[in-house]
């Protein structure tokens, strides 16, 4: 089985309907003289970017588009059944990028990382020790650069990124607050993430005033998930020397016209420094993230909520909830028994 693109994304929100599970053969074995492996594919990560795949990208963009008909692509987690590689050998566990099928033909593996803590949730490397882990990691520790006692303040807040980079920031002792869409998205930030505070955003009429509530002294860090109303009512908190690490937008991506930021003359007179940055540039890092990341987790400094769907059959709709806010952590696909 796999999830093809059925046809592209031409306006807004990409719907169920683009996408459909289809059967068919997949071959098994690697062709001989070939460097490849065959995954059998285990958990397959749903996030938002691979979405903006399913458009045609007129543009030259850093992500390529999907191909019509083929299955889609993303990070997973997979087993190796067949290799003439070197390096991997049938049996090894590895995440990396693999189709949205059953089974999927690697002509390149090195691109693919071996797994080297098992004794861990393996789902775990669809989320916090995979790419949306390493995405946290790098926004707060290379971007933010928090000190302790800095205010920050993380939006998406439940979701697969935002969870972790409000714990890191907890870890190097900031008072962190997060925003979520629903009231049982906040109450687990509360009490099973350890976020100081957390608010609904769809309940508050007020965004502006929701801040000035939870950062009556300012915000010295704004971890940037969703854009629009909101990064606008943070520019009106930031503190002084303040510093937002833009990682995404989700509020913005399909609008047919994006709202704009209204309030970035107060980045100027506050001297607040607006990042961006790109998870692809710290793959290099990605050893050293991992044992930092294993340690917390082992240590239980670190817990992690994922939201898992079970089947290939649900990965269309589970890749669209997070559009509207579905998913009550990490989402992700459960393909095959370990
Ligand atoms: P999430 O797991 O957080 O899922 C997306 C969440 O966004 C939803 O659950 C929903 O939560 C929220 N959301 C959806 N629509 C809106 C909206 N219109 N306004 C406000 N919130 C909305 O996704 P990720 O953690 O994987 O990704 C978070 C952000 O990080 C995204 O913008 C993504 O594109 C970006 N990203 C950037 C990377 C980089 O390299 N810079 C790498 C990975 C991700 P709620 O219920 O709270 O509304």
């Amino acid at each position: 089985k796999r999830v093809i693109l059925k046809r592209y994304v031409t306006t807004g929100f990409p719907t169920e309907d683009h996408m459909e599970v289809v059967a068919g053969t997949a071959r098994l074995d690697v062709p001989p003289g070939s460097a490849a492996v065959v995954l059998r594919n285990l958990y397959l990560s749903c996030d938002p970017y691979a979405s903006a795949r399913m458009t045609k990208q007129e543009q030259p963009s850093f992500i390529e588009s999907f191909v019509l008909g083929e299955a889609l692509e993303n990070f997973g987690v997979s087993k190796v059944i067949a290799s003439g590689h070197p390096d991997f050998k049938i049996g090894d566990l590895v995440w990396g990028i693999t189709g949205w099928e059953e089974y999927t033909l690697i002509s390149n593996p090195e691109s693919l990382f071996k797994i080297k803590h098992p004794e861990l949730p393996l789902s775990y490397y669809t989320g916090v020790l995979g790419m949306p882990g390493l995405t946290a990691w790098a926004g707060i520790f290379d971007v933010a650069k928090p000190k302790k006692g800095d205010c920050v303040f993380v939006s998406a807040a439940l979701g697969a990124v935002g969870q972790v980079a409000g714990q890191l920031a907890k870890l190097r002792g900031c008072y962190v607050v997060g925003s979520a869409g629903s009231d049982d998205k906040v109450n687990l930030l509360k009490t099973k993430l350890g976020f100081d505070e957390a608010f609904n955003y769809k309940k508050e009429k007020d965004l502006n005033a929701a801040l000035k509530r939870c950062f009556p002294q300012g915000i010295d860090i704004y971890f940037e998930n969703v854009g629009g109303a909101t990064l606008d009512a943070v520019l009106l908190n930031m503190r002084q020397y303040g510093r937002i690490p833009l990682c995404g937008m989700i509020s913005q991506y399909y609008l047919e016209q994006p709202e704009g930021v209204r309030q970035l003359v107060q980045a100027i007179t506050k001297r607040v420094r607006l990042e961006g940055f790109l998870v692809f540039d710290y793959f290099g890092q990605y050893r050293k993230f991992e044992e930092e990341m294993a340690w917390y987790l082992k240590e239980g400094k670190i817990c992690y909520i994922e939201d898992i769907a079970d089947g290939l059959e649900k990965a269309p709709a589970a890749l669209i909830g997070l559009f509207s806010g579905r998913n009550v952590g990490k989402q992700l696909v459960a393909v095959a028994l370990e």
